[in-house]
């Protein structure tokens, strides 16, 4: 079993991962998007953080907790928390679909792995490990950089283009050097584990709510695990990954249809939200240079465009709605005379 002794192969897609999302703030910050300090946040987060390799890896944590290698967050000291109340709840939610980010309990950077699973259910692509890793550190260092409240606002209809002014107007220009991380694997240990009452997996996964939002396909039922803010944005940084979008790249309506099928994305959310999430979050430049190559292709002037689309707003388009004009809808557009959407 991989868990107790990972291969050559699958510490090589750990750190494969690790270094994706090390390189993907680098990035971000060379293009101005993150201040220098962002970065350093998530460079140590990423260089501290410990992952386990461990089925049902919480007993592992529970076993560090113990030992006094991993701490309680302050909060949770305060409410009283302590390893046997956790022995306990972790009786009853001792599962997680393929991996973990502990970063609402623990104090010390942690994600955990479970290899033997994610190669059971995703095959032996050593990329599904590493796409894994993405989301679990997506988790972990995300929280600096507001990408998870733009992505809240996103999919309930509010406007970020304060956010991506910010990125424009940044003065942090600040070129940051190429670096390295050796991930800090932990493997499994023998220790017995806490078996689980509930499969959480399954009651995780299975959690719909019967509700449909705006952002949603018709006929997807909201899912709480799935489709708050936190989990798509890890999900949207997977598809990153799995499609080689680099950062900063503006992505079009037109380059959806291209991308590799995830279903927990591209059937459950519009595909404007996709786009702008993809693109708005990233805070990615130049959208408006671009739709203005897209209407002159189409041969429409800008103001046409403005004027087709976004009657309601005086003609006036945000940054936000802009991502969600393809050159087809321009041509369409063009075509039928009155088309707006
Ligand atoms: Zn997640």
């Amino acid at each position: 079993m991989e868990n107790d002794n990972p291969s050559i192969e699958t510490q090589q897609a750990i750190k494969d991962g690790i270094n994706w999302i090390a390189n993907w703030y680098k990035d971000r910050c060379d293009a101005g998007v993150i201040s220098s300090e962002e970065y350093a946040d998530a460079v140590k987060k990423l260089q501290q953080v410990k992952i386990y390799t461990t089925k049902q890896g919480t007993n592992r944590v529970t076993e560090e907790l113990e030992k006094g290698n991993l701490h309680f967050k302050p909060e949770l000291l305060k409410k009283g928390a302590s390893v046997e109340m956790w022995k306990k709840l972790m009786a009853q939610k001792n599962t997680f679909p393929l991996g973990w980010c502990a970063k609402d309990n623990i104090e010390e950077p942690v994600i955990i792995l479970d290899i033997d699973k994610i190669k059971e259910k995703m095959g032996n692509d050593p990329k599904a490990i590493t796409s894994e890793v993405i989301h679990e550190l997506t988790h972990l260092t995300a929280d600096s950089f507001h990408a998870e409240q733009d992505v809240k606002k996103i999919i309930y209809g509010e406007n970020i283009d304060g956010a991506a002014k910010r990125a424009y107007n940044s003065a942090h220009h600040q070129s940051v050097g190429n670096i390295t991380i050796n991930p800090n694997i932990i493997a499994d240990t023998n220790t017995a584990l806490v078996v689980p009452v509930i499969d959480n997996a399954k009651t995780l996964l299975h959690s719909n709510t019967g509700e449909n939002y705006d952002f949603m396909n018709d006929g997807v039922s909201y899912n709480k695990y799935l489709d708050g803010n936190n989990e798509i944005y890890a999900r949207m940084m997977q598809l990153r990954y799995e499609n080689g979008l680099k950062a900063g790249e503006l992505i079009r309506p037109d380059d959806l249809h291209k991308m590799l099928h995830d279903e927990d994305i591209i059937n459950r959310y519009k595909a404007p939200v996709i786009i702008s999430i993809l693109n708005d979050v990233a805070m990615v430049p130049g959208v408006k240079e671009q739709m203005k190559k897209d209407a002159e292709l189409a041969r429409i002037s800008m103001a046409d465009v403005e004027k087709t689309f976004y009657p309601q707003q005086n003609g006036k388009m945000s940054e936000t709605k802009m991502n969600t004009v393809s050159v087809s809808d321009l041509i369409r557009a063009k075509n039928s005379g009155n088309f707006y959407s």
